[in-house]
């Protein structure tokens, strides 16, 4: 699955004709500094994108990218950032409800996961209340090269057991991990 084209188109606080243009959508969400940009821009082949979490501004909105024409990428504001206020952290988190648990919005939800880390109580929280709604959820088990190689395959064996009724991808985009299967699954 080839890149032909990746172009930002908006970004949105709310509700917009964007969203119903019949346009399948591909939400991604993550903990902030799960390396959601990064993924983004591995994924388009290019270099800047999404913003990082770490850069104010848009990461307060929805951002929607184009890609081939044919899909968008819903780039949803990443989450339990602890250097957001508490005023600013309830109105992203109502953003990111509002998208992901609004009916009318059917998109299928890449959740990343730090595969280092492991599933934060975030992390856990979301999938369930995904779950909950029936939503195709995919899992990425990001940053996949923190593991060591001699552990990885443990590691992503006993993740993929975890989220069981779930799609599950190690990748990495520092090291060029997973990214072709992952394009292959939102983009198919
Ligand atoms: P975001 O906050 O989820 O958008 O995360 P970023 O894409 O800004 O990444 C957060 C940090 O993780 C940055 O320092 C990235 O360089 C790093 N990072 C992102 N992807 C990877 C990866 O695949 N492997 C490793 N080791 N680090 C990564």
């Amino acid at each position: 699955m080839n890149i032909q084209s990746a172009t930002f188109k908006k970004g949105i606080v709310g509700d917009d004709e964007i969203l119903h243009d019949e346009t399948p959508q591909v939400a991604f969400i993550g903990r902030s500094n799960a390396g959601k940009s990064s993924l983004l821009n591995t994924l388009c082949n290019k270099k800047k994108l999404a913003i990082s979490s770490k850069t104010p501004g848009r990461t307060k909105e929805i951002n929607i990218f184009l890609i081939n024409e044919t899909h968008y990428f819903v780039d949803l504001p990443g989450y339990g950032y602890a250097k957001v206020s508490g005023s600013v952290a309830e109105k992203l988190y109502g953003l990111i409800n509002w998208y992901l648990f609004n009916s009318e919005h059917r998109p299928k939800v890449v959740v990343l996961i730090d595969a280092f880390v492991g599933p934060t109580k975030d992390d856990l929280v979301i999938i369930e209340n995904l779950e909950e709604v029936h939503k195709d959820i995919v899992i990425v088990l990001n940053k996949i090269d923190k593991v060591k190689s001699s552990k990885r395959l443990k590691r992503i064996n006993e993740l993929t057991k975890q989220f069981s009724n779930h799609k599950v991808f190690a990748c990495s985009s520092q090291e060029k991990i997973g990214i072709e299967e992952l394009r292959a699954e939102v983009l198919g």
